[in-house]
């Protein structure tokens, strides 16, 4: 089984990508963030949690996302791959998902890292809250985002580095020629 880590800072591409990836290999995908939605949506006292540090921009601590993933990966037992979109977003929840798929004789295949400049990451990330309905796509949550993903999120590239694993994509240009690139990423594993 082939474990993909989609990475990148927000507003990257790593939604539409994972859309790509699964209709061409048909692999299981896990976005915490959309799993973090529908929490809220439901108003689960996960959900409630959540919300308060969505909106500043903030992750949500460590341990809820690492219980989380663990349930949401087991009803995954006989996918061909998985997709993990936005996890892991810190060094520890790397290492908690390498003990995850160790428990179950894996290991994380290549984590793509999405490379966007700051300024495209904006651009696109109001572009998007103007019909997404997300309360944290407006200026002052996406520039807490950013700097969340800079102080927290980019040290994860050098934990990846470490095991061998990193792939570097430049995340601008179509859709197309992007995803073109992630399959030959993918299709080296
Ligand atoms: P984006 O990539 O556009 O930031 P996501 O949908 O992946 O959007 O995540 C939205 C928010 O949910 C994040 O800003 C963060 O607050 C929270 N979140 C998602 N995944 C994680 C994670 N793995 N760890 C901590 N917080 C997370």
């Amino acid at each position: 089984m082939k474990y993909i880590v989609l990475f990148g800072p927000p507003g990257s591409g790593k939604g539409t990508q994972s859309e790509n990836i699964i209709e061409k290999y048909g692999y299981g995908h896990i976005s915490t963030g959309d799993v973090l939605r529908a929490e809220m949506q439901n108003n689960t006292e996960l959900g409630k949690t959540a919300k308060d540090f969505i909106e500043k921009g903030q992750l949500v601590p460590d341990s809820l996302i690492i219980d989380m993933l663990a349930k949401t990966l087991d009803g995954f037992k006989t996918a061909k791959g998985i997709i993990f979109d936005g996890f892991p977003r810190t060094t520890a929840q790397a290492v908690a998902l390498k003990e995850m798929l160790k428990a179950r004789g894996g290991d994380v295949s290549v984590m793509i890292n999405l490379i966007v400049s700051e300024k495209e990451l904006v651009e696109r990330l109001l572009n998007r809250g103007k019909t997404s309905g997300r309360s944290d796509d407006n200026l002052e949550t996406i520039q807490k985002r950013i700097d969340t993903y800079n102080n927290q999120t980019a040290p994860v590239i050098d934990y990846y580095k470490g095991e061998g694993k990193l792939a570097n994509i430049e995340g601008i240009g179509t859709i197309a020629a992007i995803f073109e690139k992630i399959c030959e990423k993918i299709e080296a594993v």
